[in-house]
């Protein structure tokens, strides 16, 4: 495969036009098998990139380096480790079109998304950069005079991140700042849909920014070959902590996995969020909120809303509001600024969605907009009168799709948005912003909004899950993620234990 000599560089005819390799130990590598894979462009449908498809041996190779480097980098000053990140948000800046242009190419989001997410990872490094400083620790009391006695928290080890496609540069970036800033070394495995943007990008602007060597790594791989990848973290005693995101299906076998092997885990998964809109809402704002909560990079965000809980008596305007707004949506080629629906990641993807509203309409539903493709294009679609035992209506589907569904009051709307087991983000739009908060206390998820989208995303704030939708948090809290408390006294004097 050809090499890809400097971060910059591309070469400008063949496709695909760029091609990458591995990043272990500080140095880019072809993988131990010298295999490849190809990566779609999923609008175009064409290579967009070629690269290192690792393996068990590379994994390993990765986790052996993350180890060797833990020590130092648990031990570097905070200043140095502070510079590093502000480092890191500066190359973030100066390459943001260039990663804006992969991200719209490998993920299909549009350019408004990927400029928000360049903004999103740059804040979250300044932050980070902060965190560094945190307290690591308090003093506690001791029945023992002159017994100084203390908790403090401890990096982990090495945390194996194994990253989803969805998020764009989001989610990847954050899987590395938030075990970085608590002091460990991070071996990334990025998803085999976008392993350019998921992984790769990372580590070519941490390498830039000057972290050292083995602090992170990243090691893609080929479709479905996650697994040999997986039984490399599994099976090293280096690695302490299995950092997933991504679906409940894959995150639950690597929850029990984990468990079997005394691993610590943390687990962000899907959802299946409500937005609740109350009898006294603004109709016009209501149905914006919905339309872009749900539409947004073709509903393939785990926090995009799902289904709406409509109040009866609003329900009408609501929705003719709604299908209206949906129409106006940017539809189509991502590449294009004006796009706000770009293409699905895959035709698996698609498939999914359009079996599942055939599903609810055979049912009895009604597809009051959208429904149709063109290529991996799905136009947004509002759906109404589907069973709520379809699967349309209980199960997270990446796709621009809504249901909505009237109910009669406040305590109907609650029943329902808290039946699913998940519980990632929800949100409620009221008039009386009071009456939206006291419902908003009711509802079970990790986040809920009043009156703004499930979407909202500042990356200092606990984002994560409660039951189902796993747990873990970004912000300051996620340091307790990946870090161990541990006792530690001083005696004043000698003191016997009896
Ligand atoms: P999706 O189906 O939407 O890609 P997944 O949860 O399967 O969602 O993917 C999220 C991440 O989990 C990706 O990096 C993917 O490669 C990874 N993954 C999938 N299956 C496994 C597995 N058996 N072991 C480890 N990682 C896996």
């Amino acid at each position: 495969m050809a090499t890809r000599p400097s971060p910059t560089d591309s070469a400008p005819a063949a496709a695909p036009a760029r091609s990458y390799r591995l990043f272990v130990d500080g140095r880019w590598s072809d993988a131990a098998d010298g295999r490849t894979f190809q990566v779609l462009d999923p609008y175009t449908r064409e290579p967009y990139a070629e690269v290192a498809a690792g393996g068990r041996q590379d994994a390993e190779r990765a986790i052996a380096a993350a180890a060797a480097a833990f020590e130092e980098w648990a031990a570097l000053a905070p200043a140095a480790k502070r510079k590093l990140f502000q480092r890191a948000a500066d190359v973030v800046e100066r390459r943001r079109t260039e990663t804006a242009e992969a991200l719209i190419a490998e993920t299909g989001c549009s350019a408004g998304f990927a400029g928000h997410m360049q903004d999103a990872v740059q804040t979250n490094l300044h932050h980070a950069a902060s965190w560094v400083y945190e307290p690591r620790g308090e003093v506690l009391g001791s029945d023992y005079p002159g017994t100084f006695s203390t908790a403090v928290r401890r990096p982990l080890g090495v945390v194996a991140s194994i990253t989803p496609w969805n998020g764009g540069s989001v989610l990847p970036w954050r899987s590395v700042i938030s075990p970085l800033a608590a002091g460990n070394t991070v071996v990334v495995k990025p998803s085999e849909e976008s392993p350019v943007t998921a992984g790769l990008l990372v580590a070519e602007a941490l390498e830039e920014a000057g972290f050292p060597a083995g602090v992170v790594n990243v090691v893609p791989h080929a479709p479905g070959e996650a697994g040999p990848i997986a039984d490399a973290f599994y099976e090293s005693d280096d690695v302490r902590c299995i950092n997933f995101i991504g679906s409940v299906a894959t995150g639950r076998m690597l929850a029990e996995r984990a468990g079997r092997t005394l691993k610590r885990s943390v687990m962000e998964l899907g959802g299946f969020n409500p937005l609740l809109v109350l009898d006294d809402a603004d109709v016009d704002y209501a149905a914006v909120v919905a339309s872009l909560s749900a539409f947004f990079h073709q509903g393939q965000i785990c926090l995009n809303v799902r289904k709406a809980l409509v109040a009866r008596a609003i329900y009408e305007p609501f929705v003719e509001k709604l299908v209206a707004h949906a129409r106006t949506l940017g539809v189509g080629d991502p590449h294009d600024p004006a796009t706000i629906v770009g293409p699905l990641i895959n035709e698996r993807a698609l498939a999914v969605a359009q079996e599942r509203i055939a599903e609810a309409v055979q049912r009895g539903a009604r597809v009051l907009a959208g429904g149709g493709a063109e290529g991996l294009v799905m136009e947004p679609t509002v759906l109404v009168d589907v069973p709520d035992d379809a699967t349309v209506a209980r199960e997270e589907t990446f796709a621009p799709l809504l249901v909505v569904r009237a109910v009669e009051d406040d305590e109907e709307a609650l029943a329902i948005a808290n039946e699913p087991l998940y519980g990632l983000t929800a949100a409620v739009v009221a008039g009386d912003r009071y009456r939206g908060f006291e419902v908003a206390q009711r509802l079970r998820a990790g986040s809920v909004h009043v009156n703004t989208s499930t979407l909202n995303d500042e990356l200092h704030a606990p984002i994560g899950g409660v039951r189902d939708s796993g747990w873990g948090r970004s912000g300051p809290q996620s340091i307790d993620d990946f870090s161990d408390v541990v006792w530690l006294t001083v005696e004043g004097g000698r003191r016997p234990i009896w």
